[in-house]
């Protein structure tokens, strides 16, 4: 099944899969589909933002820059662990590629990694990467040195993942911008076999299952920040709770309330 998901499609598969999900004004409607194909869609593609703290990450990939307008990936995946979703459709993220890779991806008849890629942007003979992949732009500094949080690669993980489920694919169909353009290397400092072998566990269970993960039974004078910072070690993932037991208002918990809570 290759056809591209809706918009409303992506969302659910999104949330049901455990991401915390953050719709950008107008992404509906935002894509570059009046500048080329869009679909059939074969995989979806991991890039680095190559952006600081002090940038409008979110904005930048919904709107572009000026040689390069937007949307520039489906999705922005922050820090924080949260899938802003800025493109629905086409967007500028894959450029030019390797035919060879995307034949291996479509197959998924690879061992841990597709051929190396011998194409670019502008390659005689490069395939449009842009019809081919949804693309989850990740926010971090590309220098090799600039951390990937935990929560923020868990809901990589996770957002390819839902993807993935959603078109029947492994996780054989997600691949770095380095594995499709011998001119990038992006995401640097993401292992894709393992980040693939990741997927596959995620996609091995039901949507919205983590690895030892585990049930909590609210006490009295418990907020979702005591919880997170006495079970996981940090209050500030509270939000993780929040998402997984799809709390719509997270002061809303009552004693005697069972609440899964993510792995530690
Ligand atoms: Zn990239």
């Amino acid at each position: 099944m290759a056809t591209p998901l809706t918009a409303a499609r992506l969302v659910a598969a999104l949330r049901a899969e455990g991401c915390t999900v953050h719709e950008v004004p107008g992404w509906r409607t935002n894509n570059r589909n009046h500048k080329g194909t869009w679909g059939p869609v074969h995989g979806v593609m991991i890039h680095h933002t190559v952006t600081g703290p002090d940038v409008d990450v979110v904005g930048l990939i919904f709107r572009g820059h000026s040689t390069l307008p937007g949307p520039l990936a489906t999705g922005c995946i922050t820090k924080d662990g949260v899938v802003h979703l800025t493109g629905n459709g086409r967007a500028n993220h894959a450029g030019g590629g390797d035919g060879d890779v995307l034949e291996a991806v479509i197959g998924e008849s690879y061992k841990t990694r597709p051929p190396r890629p011998d194409k670019h942007d502008g390659s005689a003979g490069a395939a449009d990467g842009n019809a081919r992949f949804y693309g989850w732009e990740c926010e971090n500094e590309g220098d090799g040195k600039d951390p990937w949080p935990k929560v923020q690669y868990d809901a990589m993980v996770r957002a390819t993942a839902a993807v993935c489920r959603a078109h029947g694919w492994t996780g054989k169909s997600a691949i770095g911008h380095l594995e499709w353009s011998d001119w990038k290397v992006d995401p640097r400092g993401i292992d894709m076999a393992a980040f693939r072998r990741d997927v596959d566990e995620l996609l091995a269970h039901e949507p919205g299952w983590a690895a030892g993960s585990s049930t909590y039974t609210v006490a009295r004078g418990d907020t979702l920040w005591s919880i997170a910072a006495s079970k996981l070690g940090d209050g500030n993932r509270w939000r993780e709770i929040a998402t997984l037991n799809r709390l719509k208002n997270p002061d809303d918990i009552t004693p005697g309330q069972k609440l899964k809570l993510p792995r530690k």
